[in-house]
């Protein structure tokens, strides 16, 4: 379960339907305990004593649907990932040419059957700044997956 993400659509709707029935667990607990209570006072007697069998397997089934409910809330580090994956997709993207090509993949559209690349985004190109100001540029296409060469200006050609 190592590549698991709990941010799966179809986790995300099972957590949500787990917690419908939560909530109707936790309401039937209550009924239980206020008839249990009701009893108690008619027997003068403990209330736990008269606690039905019933009552205590629908309190298992709680504790046990809060487990899985913990185990698989999606953390925050975990959701972190997820979203550092997505983004890396994105930057991983911005070298693709209208055809969807990587820049300098084979592209029967692009002139030359090569990709061209992303027309809006050239090698040197400032696009943009850190939050201390520090300009953001795009890397030459061999070097954008390192992080650093986006922090680069461009070299002078002489
Ligand atoms: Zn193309």
């Amino acid at each position: 379960m190592a590549d698991t993400t709990y941010t799966d659509p179809v986790i995300t709707r099972l957590r949500a339907e787990l917690t419908r029935a939560r909530r109707a667990l936790a309401e039937s607990a209550s009924y239980f305990s206020a008839q249990e209570q009701a009893s108690a006072v008619l027997n003068c007697t403990n209330p736990e004593t008269v606690q039905s069998p019933l009552h205590r397997f629908v309190a298992s089934a709680i504790a046990s649907v809060d487990d899985v409910l913990e185990d698989t809330s999606p953390g925050e580090e975990q959701h972190g990932n997820h979203v550092a994956r997505l983004l890396a997709g994105i930057i991983a993207d911005l070298d693709r040419c209208p055809h969807g090509r990587h820049h300098q993949d084979p592209c029967g559209r692009c002139s030359g059957g090569r990709s061209t690349g992303n027309p809006h985004l050239t090698a040197g190109q400032r696009i943009g700044y850190s939050i201390h100001g520090t300009p953001i540029y795009v890397p030459k296409p061999e070097d954008r997956y390192a992080p650093e060469a986006w922090r680069k200006p461009p070299t002078r050609q002489a």
